[in-house]
């Protein structure tokens, strides 16, 4: 894609009353627009980068045999208060609304009833077990505070996956696996190395559910981390019994800021007996299903690699996430160089790679200070010195340079 056609124009100021530096560095580089507090408009960089998380999680969940889907926004009342659902006192986040009959119905905050309420159609016998279900969709939260940019949205993506099995020892193995591809997801975005596997409180059968923080400065939630062990204690769950249970010391835990960017939780037989989701075992007896569900908040990752990533100049996307896995920025003013330049874009892309070709008539100076912006991982420098087909080549994150031609450079980025 060339620069100069894209709509979107870096800016030197984000909206005023932004404050989270998620927002601050997206909004000015382009790739989110705030429409209201809470709800972001993703623009064509954005996209890109949400297109990727998606790609990601796609396929790790696949590899754990589920199957996507997209369930409705509209819900319907019935069926939130079967489960005691509906009231505000029971969940503080709904949005309603009513229908020109006067019928009531929700908006989508979380899809366990309605997906467990469809699969009374496709589930009756032990031999329907397992299914594993996800979906990428808006989900609409009546949020009290919006301050964390993309973080906290009143509107925002999540993939939600929910897994039916005949009882807690196939949930376990699932439940497991899970973690597993949870793990590779946050390795793939760049943060695995301060993503943590965290205790936090339970549901109506397990003692514990688990969260996955990312330490971040920004984060909103306080997480306990006994960092040589690998074990993260959510404050909720932080007491006596809980730390003498999984070996730890309460001296020897480091408090620290984090970012909760996935959940994953064990309902056990209970919102399918409520649903009245039931099969039949082998000797002919009613079983409630048993229920995981298993969240990630596809833009609060986005936002939160960038609060963990980002450094004084700008974006640093790791290469899974990356807009473009290169920016080609043309830094000479000859005629010489806008050919080599033209030369480098045709062939990086007709080999596949994604570039963003900065072709604009602006200065050297000011293009380099949008790349550093917008975060592409590989910046490949065309300026009026470049001679003997040697690139200038400068890692995005380190700020290494390096000279190679344009055959290495197409196989470095087809890596
Ligand atoms: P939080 O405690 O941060 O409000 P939650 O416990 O309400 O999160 P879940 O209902 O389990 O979250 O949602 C699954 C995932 O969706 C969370 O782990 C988080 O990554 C993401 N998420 C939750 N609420 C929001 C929000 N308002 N904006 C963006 N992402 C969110
Ligand atoms: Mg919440």
């Amino acid at each position: 894609m060339r620069q100069s056609q894209l709509f979107t124009k870096t800016r030197k100021d984000a909206p005023s009353d932004e404050v989270s530096k998620n927002a601050i560095l997206l909004s000015r580089a382009g790739y989110i627009y705030k429409e209201m507090a809470g709800a972001y408009a993703y623009l064509p960089l954005g996209l890109r980068v949400i297109d990727n998380i998606k790609k990601i999680v796609r396929e790790e969940m696949n590899a754990l045999g589920a199957q996507e889907i997209i369930m409705t926004a509209l819900q319907r009342k019935e069926l939130w208060e079967t489960t005691d659902r509906w009231s505000d006192e029971k969940v503080d986040v709904w949005f309603k609304s009513t229908l020109k009959n006067g019928t009531e119905v929700g908006f989508g905050w979380s899809h366990e009833e309605p997906i467990t309420d469809m699969m009374k159609n496709y589930i009756s016998s032990y031999r329907d077990l397992p299914v594993f279900t996800y979906q990428f969709q808006t989900k609409l939260r009546n949020e009290l505070r919006a301050k964390s940019g993309i973080m906290r949205g009143r509107e925002f993506v999540m993939k939600d996956m929910y897994s039916y099995v005949l009882d807690a020892e196939a949930h376990k193995k699932f439940y497991d696996a899970t973690i597993q591809a949870y793990l590779n997801v946050f390795k793939r975005a760049g943060i695995g190395d301060r993503t943590f596997v965290t205790f936090a409180s339970g549901g109506a059968f397990t003692e514990f559910s688990h969260e996955f923080q990312t330490l971040t400065d920004s984060g909103e939630d306080t997480i306990y981390l006994a960092r040589e062990k690998g074990i993260a204690i959510n404050k909720e769950v932080l007491r006596d019994d809980v730390l003498e249970k999984l070996g730890v010391k309460r001296e020897d835990l480091e408090e620290v800021a984090a970012a909760e960017v996935g959940n994953i939780f064990d309902f056990g037989g209970m919102k399918s007996t409520e649903l009245g989701l039931f099969y039949k075992n082998e000797a002919g007896e009613s079983v409630p299903v048993h229920l995981g569900s298993y969240g990630i908040g596809i833009t609060r990752l986005m936002g939160v690699v960038v609060e963990a990533l980002s450094d004084e100049k700008g974006i640093v996307w790791p290469k899974e996430l990356s807009p473009f896995a290169a920016h080609l920025v043309l830094a000479g003013t000859s005629e010489t160089s806008r050919a080599l330049a033209e030369e480098v874009y045709k062939t990086l892309s007709e080999s596949g790679i994604e570039v963003l070709f900065d072709d604009r008539d602006v200065r050297a100076g000011e293009k380099f200070a949008d790349s550093d912006l917008l975060g592409i991982p590989t910046r490949v420098i065309v300026g009026d010195r470049t001679a003997n087909g040697m690139l200038e080549v400068k890692d995005r994150a380190t700020g290494d340079v390096k000279e190679m031609t344009l055959d290495e450079l197409t196989s470095e980025l087809k890596k």
